[in-house]
């Protein structure tokens, strides 16, 4: 048999996918390569930094126990490591999964590389492909719909499980008063993970376990803990819990140490042995066969130069509030920028209705948020930041992915966060001092692009409300005051 080299990128970490799933320890050699871009070529956050490094470590020092001469490397690029070890092994054929970005996906094309398909999502690319070009428009519920009969889930004699394809309207509750939340574990650490922390001085937080057996334990706990509970305060944001009941599962599933078809699994079992309700295993369920499908597939069907849109022309530098957590006075954005400073994560709705909403009503730059965002999240990949960012959050693209930016004021968050009741600014206020920023904004921004928006029948609401308003001007007015704040960090 021909000897190769198997290249495992970061976020290929698994022996049962990608090109491991046939790789054989008499022939095959496995490298492994900790590129500088990677870890010194931008300004990573460093529990990011501790997990991926610290992950890719335990995974070849795996490799090597399971008996594969496997070669660690640490190089100025990923090239550069490849050269390497062709120069110690010889000019062995090289082999990888597909890569998850575009840009790794040219340069190792261009370096000779040969793939073998992704398999750490359930639908491929060139499947995702054939959906899409038969939609008008890509709603994700239609895929997701799609999804569910393809891969026979929550399907029951040919109808989706309990009667319906969505219990959003059972879930959507606001944060529950006097509700003990069970915690979630901590993970245990050993001498690679030390290794790590001295190399790159870092304190890394218990949250995030670098191996397989750890997220296998993430899963476990959330599960018997969280799972039954999630549907109903998916959508809501507690003061003093920051995980709630969400699964913490995206870094894992991200870097291939878990595989979307386990973590379903395990949801769909703990379904059939009445452990968790329909309504909170369906909207975990559309969580990864729907949006984390639809977001992959729609990375590789939009392109490469996707990245780059701005329909709605914001050129506001990056906020200060994003980047330190003392530069607002909003409790909201303030807390949530701590809680990533501490962790390198927040759910879903402090990134969607708290940061990103800030980012579009502002009108900061989607590029510049982008690469922040890109830099600060634990789970964080190109492939699931660029849709979520330019589709999802800022409505960059002009609505090829949403059909309506998601856009909202203070009362949206008075009604789903703990944040407004000690925080110094109003939610029902849209000028004045203590007026809340979000709602000053909100306003404002429905007023900026009121006449693109009026060719959008899903706006009329918020437009007829605009309308309303008869102190439209002290609104344009106390906005521009907040604009000037926010970017010099006074507000
Ligand atoms: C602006 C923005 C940026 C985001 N960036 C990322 C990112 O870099 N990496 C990332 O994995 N998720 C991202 N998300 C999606 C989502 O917020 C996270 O997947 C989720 O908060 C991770 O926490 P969890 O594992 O507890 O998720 P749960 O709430 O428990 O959901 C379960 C799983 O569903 C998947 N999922 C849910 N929504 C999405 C989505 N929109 N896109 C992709 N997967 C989804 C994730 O794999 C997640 O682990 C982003 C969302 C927004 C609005």
């Amino acid at each position: 048999m021909t000897r190769r080299i198997i290249l495992v990128p970061f976020d290929h970490l698994s022996f049962d996918h990608g090109a491991m799933r046939e790789a054989d320890p008499a022939v095959d050699i496995i490298v492994v390569v900790e590129s500088a871009r990677m870890t010194t070529g931008r300004p990573w956050h460093p529990q990011r930094l501790f997990f991926m490094v610290s992950a890719a470590r335990h995974f070849a020092a795996e490799a090597r126990e399971r008996g594969f001469e496997t070669h660690y490397i640490q190089a100025p690029t990923t090239l550069d490591g490849l050269r390497e070890v062709r120069a110690m092994v010889g000019e062995l054929p090289i082999v990888c999964a597909e890569p998850s970005s575009f840009r790794q996906l040219a340069a190792l094309s261009a370096y000779g590389v040969e793939f073998v398909p992704n398999d750490f999502f359930l639908t491929s690319r060139g499947d995702f492909a054939l959906w899409a070009k038969t939609q008008k428009s890509f709603v994700m519920e239609n895929f997701y719909r799609a999804q569910r009969i393809r891969l026979n889930i929550l399907i029951e004699d040919g109808k989706p499980a309990g009667g319906r394809w969505n219990f959003d309207a059972d879930n959507r509750l606001p944060p529950p008063r006097n509700y003990v939340w069970p915690g979630h574990s901590s993970a245990e650490r050993d001498e690679i993970d030390a290794e790590v922390q001295a190399q790159f001085g870092i304190d890394a937080n218990p949250t995030w376990s670098t191996t397989r057996t750890g997220a296998l334990r993430q899963l476990a706990t959330f599960i018997d803990t969280h799972l039954a509970g999630f549907g109903p305060y998916e959508d809501a944001v507690a003061r003093d819990e920051w995980a709630m009941h969400h699964s913490l599962l995206s870094p894992y599933l991200n870097v291939g140490l878990l595989h979307p078809r386990e973590v379903v699994s395990a949801a769909l079992d703990a379904y059939r042995r009445g452990a968790a309700p329909i309504q909170s295993v369906e909207a975990f369920v559309r969580q990864v066969i729907g949006w984390r499908e639809y977001i992959n597939g729609m990375y590789w069907f939009l392109g490469d130069d996707y990245r780059h849109l701005n329909e709605l022309g914001a050129g506001r530098p990056l906020l200060p509030a994003f980047t330190d957590s003392s530069a607002t006075e909003m409790n909201c954005v303030s807390s949530t920028v701590a809680d990533i400073e501490q962790r390198a994560w927040v759910h879903h709705i402090p990134r969607l209705m708290i940061l990103s909403n800030l980012a579009l009503i502002s009108g900061t730059s989607p590029q510049e948020f982008l690469d922040w965002m890109r830099e600060q999240f634990v789970d964080a990949a190109d492939w699931v930041m660029v849709p979520n960012v330019i589709g999802m959050a800022t409505h960059a693209d002009g609505g090829v992915l949403m059909t309506k930016p998601y856009a909202g004021g203070g009362a949206y968050l008075n009604r789903m966060t703990e944040y407004c009741g000690s925080c110094r600014f109003d939610p029902k206020k849209r000028v004045g001092d203590d007026a809340c920023p979000m709602t000053t904004l909100y306003w404002d921004f429905l007023d900026r692009h009121r006449d693109r928006f009026a060719r959008n029948h899903r706006m009329f609401q918020q437009l007829a409300g605009l309308r309303k308003l008869s102190d439209l001007d002290e609104v344009r007015a106390r906005a521009a005051e907040v604009l000037d704040g926010l970017s010099a960090g006074t507000i």
